[in-house]
């Protein structure tokens, strides 16, 4: 490690093999896909290995959960998020989630250091239940944003779902690459209502050769512990648990970046600013 690394958090973004959910949104490979029982056993058993490891480290750590599928619907992770919370090296962790679970759950959770990143889903879930779970996560103190994709034919429902959070709880939007051509001067302007800050979200930052904090500061590990600078790039920098892992200040391999989870760390888009106390879980300076 560098010689700063002890005083510097390492942030984590984890990702094991869970894949499956519990909703089908139509363009997502993990809908109403099924783990097998020993995955899910393995799952866990990585997980575990995950917060064990945690716990020996000197290091400040903040650890986010970016799963394929849903995956705070499972104890596992609600126990490795209290383990982890409790942990006074890990300043942060914070979880992907379709907020699917049943609020007194989520309100179990409830901790300073907990986060949410809360997808909407308006064809898999009513506007009333969800907003009804984020006002669980207020009234047990858990800081969250919530977000969904900006397609045209749900811009309605964001703009509703805008109306009915309070000005308080930041709504991001995420441009669909596939169906951007498809979006109006018009349908643009009410995007940038619903969300202030959908510009940075509506490009493909070339990134090939300019700096990006990942690899040194940020991580991404995978349930085998195998460790790379990010989840696009999959040139390996060892394994977590072996001891092997090396970080690496290299410039951007890949030709573009459009995912907030991978641009964001890119220092010149100073997005550290925007998202200032809130980089991870997508909350804005100030909200
Ligand atoms: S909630 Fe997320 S993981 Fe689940 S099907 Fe929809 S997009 Fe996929
Ligand atoms: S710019 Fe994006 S793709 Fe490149 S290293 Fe950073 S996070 Fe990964």
């Amino acid at each position: 490690m560098s010689p700063e690394a002890p005083h510097s958090p390492l942030s984590i973004l984890y990702r094991g093999r869970l894949s499956s959910c519990n909703y089908d949104c139509h363009y997502c490979p993990f809908g109403k896909q099924r783990d097998s029982r020993e995955t899910l056993a393995r799952d866990e058993a990585d997980l575990q290995r995950l917060v064990d490891w945690a716990e020996q480290q000197q290091r400040p750590l903040q650890i986010m959960f970016t799963p394929w599928g849903e995956a705070l619907i499972h104890l596992s992770y609600q126990r490795a998020i209290v383990r982890l919370c409790a942990m006074p090296q890990v300043h942060k962790v914070v979880i992907q989630t379709n907020l699917s679970s049943p609020a007194r759950q989520l309100q179990a959770l409830a901790h300073p250091k907990l986060a949410l990143w809360c997808s909407y889903h308006p064809h898999e879930v009513s506007l009333e239940r969800f907003v009804q779970r984020c006002h669980s996560l207020q009234a047990a103190g858990i800081r969250f944003s919530v977000g969904s994709v900006g397609n045209p034919e749900d811009i309605a429902a964001l703009e509703a779902l805008r109306r009915a959070l309070p000005d308080s709880v930041y709504l991001w939007v995420n441009i669909n690459r596939d169906e951007q051509h498809t979006l109006t001067p018009a349908h643009w302007q009410r995007l940038r209502t619903i969300d202030p800050l959908v510009d940075h979200n509506s490009k493909i930052y070339s990134s090939l050769g300019r700096p990006c904090h990942t690899g040194d500061s940020v991580i991404s590990v995978d349930g085998d512990g195998n460790v790379t600078r990010c989840h696009f790039v999959k040139q390996s920098l060892g394994n977590l648990y072996d001891g092997s892992f090396q970080p690496s200040r290299q410039p951007c391999p890949n030709q573009g970046c459009d995912c907030h989870i991978g641009y964001v760390h890119m220092p010149e888009l100073k997005l550290y600013e925007v998202f200032a106390g809130g980089v991870l879980e997508r909350i804005p300076a100030g909200q």
